[in-house]
């Protein structure tokens, strides 16, 4: 006899565990330590087709790398129309009512990922007003994030990523070629 999912299950359809899954391989393993991670066993128990997985991420990646809220609206709008995507209303674990998508028990790792990614952006979208979310700017990193930043956008995944980059370049600047001093000699 079925019993009525508990509220874990519902956790796993939000922004975090979008991220997590974006920020990681496009594998079976890392797809299942994700869903896990965020409290959806059942989730984490998908079909992965690592090729459908990865074009999932894709398209998602590029929506986060989407500043301009008409242009995310836009492809989001395309994501959610294919396949028509069921939604239900699903108690939260904090006892709150929301509407989340409804993504049938036989759907994939990678079209469970779209539903759950463009529901979850396009609340986020309709939420904020704008495209609160992004990929780190740091040089060596390209994490996603949801941009949390209340006063100006954010523009690094983690505060690491932030301080680095300023620390290269306070270097960068401080190392700036004055006209005599020449590669020193070393040695
Ligand atoms: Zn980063």
């Amino acid at each position: 006899m079925s019993v009525d999912p508990g509220p874990d299950d519902h956790r796993p359809r939000g922004l975090g565990f979008v991220c997590d899954v974006l920020n990681g391989p496009p594998t079976a393993a890392a797809w299942s330590a994700a869903a896990t991670a965020h409290g959806g066993r059942e989730l984490g128990g998908r079909d992965v087709v690592e090729d459908r997985l990865a074009a999932a991420v894709r398209t998602l990646r590029g929506i986060f790398a989407t500043p301009d809220a008409e242009t995310a609206a836009g492809r989001l709008n395309a994501v959610l129309a294919a396949p028509p995507l069921p939604v239900a209303l699903a108690r939260t674990d904090d006892g709150r009512w929301a509407l989340r998508p409804a993504v049938p028990a036989d759907a994939d790792a990678a079209s469970s990922l779209l539903a759950i990614g463009a529901f979850a952006l396009a609340e986020r979208l309709s939420d904020r007003g704008r495209c609160a979310w992004g990929v780190c700017a740091a040089s060596d990193c390209d994490r996603v994030f949801v941009d949390e930043g209340r006063r100006r956008p954010q523009r690094f995944c983690t505060e690491r990523c932030a301080t680095r980059t300023r620390v290269a370049a306070h270097r960068a600047r401080s190392a700036a070629p004055a006209p005599d001093a020449a590669t020193p000699a070393g040695g």
